[in-house]
């Protein structure tokens, strides 16, 4: 399918945006009256969009989003299958007086519980999943609700890579809004970096293109700040020429944790950019979908990537090897296999968790983490993960958006299976146990990606970054019309 829809975008007059990239300034004036809108203010809403209200039989499947723990009660639940759909759903919400929460999958929905959702309409974009690789200019484009597994295996077959995450069922629209790493990000930084144009459905409900020179402002603000300003319907981004990398997992006893991750977070620091690791205490279920050497036992489990000469791969993951594993897949695999190497869970999950930025990890902080999780301990979480950043995840990329860097040396994140309310309480306890153990090795803010629950926003960017992207919420969407997980408002007025 011909993803370009090049009769409905429409591009402004670049002379009337002077917002930089990068610097995160916003030096002049910046109106969605710049564009050319695709006037849908008079169009009824077409029949043909799936719309479910409270009371239609079909409301309550709809609702239903990824993580099931969670429960949302919007005005409406629409699902359309076209930007001009989007276009036209948005137009109708405010005609109507209505607010619009666009989703992909619902990953990261927790948050929205925040909001009164009674005047909101979900937006879901599974019906946008197409994707498209273009192995001469090794971009890929790909529509809004599209899946992270998809991409990785479109991309493969042309012996490219994305920058993807750990999970293939992931959507790519709030990854990529929120930033993005996992196991490429200490060489080639966060995903959203790589991102190179966008078209979005603004408030006005007009479709616009937008990139480093069209829309520059929202270009930034929509790279690391989430799905506040509009709707976006089509992601284009770079990919990378890979035909192997040196990938695996390594496996201990939950006995050996003391010293196994004690060992990996003092060489983590120092480790060359070309390698990127997650350390994890897993405890997975006696299930045959859960590989064996993880299966049914509380185990330490770390896994990685590394860019690079195989040599030289194995010369980084020397390290690590000497702490002598009982498993080791690692090898040159192609790039496609680390779309599951994580073996997060696929498919509708009820989850809970809690995360937090660590700006290090001495061994006072090794000693807090293992008195939560480490041998012995009881709590109900199946994964409590330390993400290994720095390396490029460290530096700010010249032309990057809102969020072209981590803070932090580290990212903690605990969860666990919520298909209870007692399960829920226990494990939203256990994870927020953890980080308040490691509290005083918090940088303070939040990688909101896996904030699973409201969070203060404003603490996750820099001041200036913060203010920049509520002046663009404010040109945007002055209304606040667009409902995030993770809010940006406009300045008051
Ligand atoms: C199992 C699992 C594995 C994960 N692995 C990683 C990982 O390896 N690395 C990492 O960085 N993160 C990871 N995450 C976190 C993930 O990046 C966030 O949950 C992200 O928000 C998921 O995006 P989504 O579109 O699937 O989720 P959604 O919940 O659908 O979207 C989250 C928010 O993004 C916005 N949004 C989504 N799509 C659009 C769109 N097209 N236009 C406008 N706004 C939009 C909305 O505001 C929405 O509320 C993981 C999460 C889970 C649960």
């Amino acid at each position: 399918m011909n993803l370009h829809t090049a009769n409905t975008i429409h591009t402004p007059d670049t002379a009337t945006t002077t917002a930089t990239t990068g610097s995160a300034t916003l030096t002049g004036p910046v109106t969605p009256t710049d564009t050319t809108s695709t006037d849908t203010t008079h169009r009824p809403l077409p029949q043909r969009i799936p719309i479910h209200h409270p009371g239609d039989p079909s409301y309550e499947d709809a609702r239903c989003l990824w993580n099931t723990a969670v429960d949302l009660e919007p005005a409406a639940v629409a699902e359309p299958s076209t930007p001009l759909q989007v276009s036209e759903i948005v137009t109708a919400a405010r005609r109507q007086g209505l607010r619009v929460a666009p989703v992909s999958t619902g990953h990261n929905a927790g948050p929205l519980t925040q909001h009164d959702l009674s005047d909101t309409i979900l937006v879901k974009l599974s019906g946008l999943t197409d994707v498209h690789i273009d192995p001469s200019t090794a971009t890929a484009r790909v529509q809004g609700g599209a899946l992270w597994g998809d991409v990785v295996e479109a991309a493969g077959q042309h012996g490219l890579a994305c920058l993807h995450g750990s999970s293939p069922d992931v959507g790519v629209g709030g990854y990529l809004l929120g930033g993005g790493i996992f196991l490429y990000a200490r060489r080639l930084g966060m995903a959203t970096n790589s991102v190179t144009a966008m078209e979005v459905v603004l408030a006005d409900g007009s479709l616009v293109r937008v990139d480093r020179t069209r829309h520059c402002s929202l270009f930034w603000a929509l790279r690391g700040g989430g799905g506040n300003f509009g709707i976006v319907t089509a992601f284009e981004f770079s990919l990378y020429p890979l035909e192997t990398v040196y990938a695996g997992m390594m496996v201990w006893d939950i006995e050996e944790a003391d010293r196994v991750v004690r060992a990996w977070a003092r060489w983590a620091p120092s480790a060359p950019d070309e390698i990127t690791t997650s350390m994890r205490i897993l405890h997975l279920p006696d299930a045959p979908e859960v590989p064996a050497p993880v299966r049914g036992r509380p185990v330490v489990c770390l896994d990685g990537a590394v860019l690079g000469p195989e040599a030289a791969a194995r010369d980084a993951v020397a390290p690590l090897r000497a702490l002598r594993p009982e498993v080791d897949t690692f090898a040159s695999v192609p790039p496609a296999s680390l779309s599951r190497l994580h073996m997060d869970p696929e498919g509708p999950t009820p989850v809970v968790g809690d995360s937090a930025l660590l700006g290090r990890l001495p061994d006072s902080a090794v000693d807090a983490f293992l008195a939560q999780v480490g041998p012995g301990t009881d709590h109900s979480l199946l994964t409590a993960e330390l993400r290994q950043l720095g390396g490029a995840l460290s530096r700010r990329h010249p032309d990057g958006g809102a969020m072209s860097r981590m803070h932090g040396a580290f990212m903690l994140f605990g969860a666990a299976i919520a298909d209870t309310p007692e399960n829920r309480a226990r494990g939203h306890a256990d994870a927020t146990a953890l980080t308040r153990a490691l509290k005083p090795w918090s940088t303070g803010g939040h990688y909101l990606n896996f904030a699973e629950s409201p969070v203060d926003v404003e603490c996750s960017f820099p001041e200036r970054d913060w203010l920049t992207l509520t002046r663009v919420k404010t040109v945007y969407d002055p209304d606040d019309v667009f409902v995030a997980n993770h809010p940006v408002p406009p300045v008051p007025a």
